[in-house]
């Protein structure tokens, strides 16, 4: 086991005219589940594979425990990488593809016969040892995959994306799977995905990506509530977070006739910077609903109406009803997604009102997209 320590890493492509990955700084604990998350082209694979050995390091450094391993190639590593596609060999067993590395760095067949059972059986693979690789289920070859990483005991684990080719059910059962093994195994894990809901359910801590640069590096708790800046509220959470840029008035700010409950301080930094506009985040669970539409709690005593929001689709999850509507801000029309009662599901039309809860507001600035409340 071991810390792994990105330290200013950056990497240049030939020919590239920006850094695909620019000084970016994580520092992993030991035993840690570190995911790397964001769009495609964020430099997610660049980061694991500057780590991985597999692509240079031109600025910065890498570290694994105390060892700088900026210029080591991968062998000497002590890493183990579990790729998208699984990369199996087919003309061999079960067992012999899980073995493989080991055979090759020499270890006797006993101890490779044991070690492959081992992991076998944390696997659930005992039965299909001496399967070939396409007699085996998309889930059965991942398991596969992850086995052959696990027999080297490796000080780090290196996933890049091992779920895309299963299907979505699997890939919720194998994330639960992959999740609890690694707490088990203890290894220090970086696992990269571009779907934040994997991010988030796997990840003791996620770190979000941008065109190269490190947004926000947080426990999946603090990321959720405490979102950095604007493209991390609109990346983590789905439904995503409401980004409504408002006018700072002298009141507040507010969504059609309605005042939001904010952060004053925040309005006053940028009022400070000299901006005219923030732009407010509520995710769609965080309003309250009032008004004649409702049948849930009920409006505040004040003569506040809420906000008037028109119904233009609702989508019902089961659990959920996700109603997309549209509101007027200063004039124009804006999207707003509200969590609404799945038992209560208004019509396509219907005027609700809304109220964001107080305290569950965030406040961004227009100008830099930098978080400005708590
Ligand atoms: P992600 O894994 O987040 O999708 P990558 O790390 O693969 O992103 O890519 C980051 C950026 O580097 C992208 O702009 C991509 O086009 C560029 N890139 C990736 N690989 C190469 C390469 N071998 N040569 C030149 N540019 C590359």
């Amino acid at each position: 086991m071991a810390t792994v320590t990105f330290d200013k890493a950056t990497r240049i492509y030939p020919g590239g005219n920006k850094p695909a990955v620019d000084k970016l700084d994580i520092d992993i604990t030991d035993g840690e589940f570190l995911v790397l998350v964001g769009p495609s082209g964020c430099g997610k694979s660049t980061s694991l594979r500057m780590l991985a050995g597999l692509e240079d390091v031109n600025d910065g450094a890498i570290r694994i425990g105390e060892r700088d391993v900026t210029h080591l190639p991968p062998k000497d590593r002590d890493i183990a990488m579990v790729f998208q596609n699984y990369a199996l060999y087919p003309h061999m067993s079960v067992a012999d593809n899980m073995g493989f590395a080991l055979k090759i760095a020499g270890v006797n067949k006993a101890e490779i016969r044991k070690k492959v059972e081992e992991a076998a059986k944390i696997l659930d693979l005992s039965e299909y040892l001496d399967r070939k690789p396409k007699a085996l289920s998309g889930g059965q070859r991942q398991r596969v995959a992850m086995g052959r990483a696990i027999v080297r005991e490796p000080q780090v684990f290196l996933m890049d994306e091992p779920l895309s080719n299963l299907d979505a059910k699997l890939r919720v059962s194998t994330r639960t799977q992959i999740a609890s093994l690694q707490r088990r195994l203890g290894i220090t894990t970086v696992y990269v995905t571009h779907d934040q809901v994997e991010a988030m359910t796997m990840g003791d801590r996620v770190a979000v990506l941008k065109d190269g640069l490190l947004q926000q590096v947080d426990s999946p708790r603090n990321m959720y509530d405490r979102p950095a800046n604007l493209f991390v509220a609109g990346f983590i959470g789905s439904p995503a977070m409401n980004l409504i840029e408002v006018p700072i008035t002298d009141g507040g700010v507010k969504f059609g006739n309605s005042v939001v409950p904010v952060n004053r301080d925040a309005l006053k930094a940028a009022a400070d910077k000299g901006d005219k506009t923030v732009t407010v985040g509520v995710r769609p669970e965080h309003f309250d609903f009032g008004g004649a539409a409702s049948d849930a709690k009920t409006l505040a005593k004040d003569a506040d109406p809420g906000i008037e929001v028109v119904v233009n689709v609702v989508e019902e999850t089961g659990a959920d009803a996700f109603v997309f509507g549209t509101i007027d801000v200063n004039g124009e029309k804006r999207d707003l997604v509200i969590r609404g009662n799945s038992r209560a599901v208004p019509e396509k039309g219907a005027t609700l009102n809304v109220v964001p809860r107080a305290g569950e507001t965030h406040v961004f600035s227009t100008s830099t997209g930098e978080r400005l409340s708590d």
